[in-house]
């Protein structure tokens, strides 16, 4: 490959290109049937994505967010009580917190997974909270808010601790909603349980978004919610259609947050091939793995035995992360930050009366990561360009530093 060539952070053209012949089709039959809202093929996309994540109910929804605002209100989080999640992650988990009526409360991420990080979540409920006995609730000593639920981000692809997460949230009497928005496919092996799990099967509920870049996208925007409780399920089915389960026969006050036919064919189509992409990824994983191992000062994702990661994003940490991006975009090499502040310290949550200092990794990883190309069709060649890359810019800086240090 000719070096002056753009290697892309994502590469969202290809993929389409090569189904371009079912997309269309699936658009043809929507135009012959005028079936645009609902129907047979959102039917049929609910049954097989469930299926996908081993979960009995899967309701499809308008978006990620949708999915996991429907989830919290569905499950029953009530207004001002607390959900707890982590501070890094895409500004929509707390936005779904918050516009389900709750309060965002974030505990720190671990260290080497940056997932949510059971010892600190232990913390916080044992030192800021204490648990009412008579009313079977936990309570946040200093406001008196009922803290009633965990989110749970599997970020980058990979699942969050939950056997620990579960078993935390069981003797505290909290309900846990998985945020699986980069997680379709993803597996945990739990001990309680002496099996693997898929995201979106271990929660009360999970939320997945089929955003165009995520393992599974949509042509536009889409999300689903999947259960094993059968009224979640049902209760989710309510709210995105207006709080009606009959038409115009309105139960609560619902929202319009359904998931287009035509978005549920294109699924449909596209889930056939995810099991391969989620393949390709993790293959690429591996050779980015051997590719940057040797490399002195490149952290890269780390993967314990009991989770098997999609790799939605190849995250690596380096201390001088924007002069690495600076070199990797000088040379055509496209990258991402995933992401670059954490939520405790965004504009929008200064009335959560954060500071910095208070989420220490979550903090400096915001400042260290990087996001290196990763889709599916991803060449060795092109890994090994960024491996190269990064090796340039690392090499020289070492042999200064090492001089300085004579
Ligand atoms: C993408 C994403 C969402 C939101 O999904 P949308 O479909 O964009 O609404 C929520 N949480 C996480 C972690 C995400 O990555």
């Amino acid at each position: 490959m000719n070096n002056k060539d753009m290697l892309p952070f994502l590469d969202l053209a290809t993929p389409h290109q090569e189904l371009k012949e079912e997309l269309c089709r699936v658009f043809g039959t929507a135009l012959d049937s005028a079936a645009f809202i609902g129907g047979r093929a959102v039917d049929e996309f609910e049954k097989a994505f469930a299926e996908f994540c081993d979960a009995q109910y899967c309701v499809g929804v308008g978006s990620g967010t949708d999915a996991l605002r429907f989830a919290l209100m569905a499950a029953g989080v009530k207004p001002g009580e607390i959900a707890i999640t982590v501070p890094n992650t895409f500004i929509a988990t707390v936005e779904a917190i918050s516009q389900a009526g709750a309060f965002p409360v974030f505990v720190d991420v671990d260290e080497r997974t940056s997932n949510m990080s059971p010892a600190k979540l232990e913390a916080y409920l044992a030192e800021e909270c204490q648990f009412d006995a008579a009313a079977g609730k936990t309570i946040h000593r200093t406001t008196g808010r009922v803290v009633s639920t965990v989110v749970p981000v599997h970020l980058y692809g990979q699942m969050a601790d939950m056997d620990a997460i579960l078993d935390i949230a069981e003797r505290h009497k909290l309900m846990v909603v998985e945020d699986a928005c980069q997680a379709h496919g993803a597996e945990y092996f739990s001990s309680r349980d002496d099996r693997w799990h898929r995201a979106g099967s271990m929660g009360k509920a999970a939320a997945f978004s089929f955003y165009p870049g995520k393992n599974l996208g949509a042509c536009g925007e889409a999300g689903a919610v999947t259960t094993n409780d059968s009224d979640v399920a049902q209760q989710i089915r309510v709210i995105r259609d207006h709080g009606q389960a009959q038409k115009y026969y309105h139960q609560v006050e619902g929202y319009n947050g359904r998931l287009d036919a035509i978005q549920a064919g294109f699924l449909q189509v596209k889930l056939g091939h995810l099991a391969k992409w989620n393949n390709q990824r993790r293959q690429s994983a591996s050779r980015y793995h051997r590719l940057l191992g040797s490399i002195e000062g490149v952290q890269l994702p780390c993967e314990p035995s009991w989770t098997r990661s999609v790799y939605h994003l190849y995250v690596i940490q380096v201390e001088d992360r924007q002069g690495l991006q600076q070199h990797l975009t000088k040379s055509g090499i496209g990258t991402g930050i995933h992401y670059p502040v954490p939520l405790h310290l965004q504009a929008a949550y200064r009335n959560l009366g954060y500071a910095p200092g208070d989420f220490p990794v979550a903090e400096k990883k915001a400042a260290e990561i990087l996001s290196l190309p990763m889709f599916p069709g991803l060449t060795f060649q092109q890994q090994t360009r960024v491996a190269e890359e990064t090796q340039a810019f690392i090499s020289p800086r070492a042999r200064a530093l090492s001089a300085a240090g004579d």
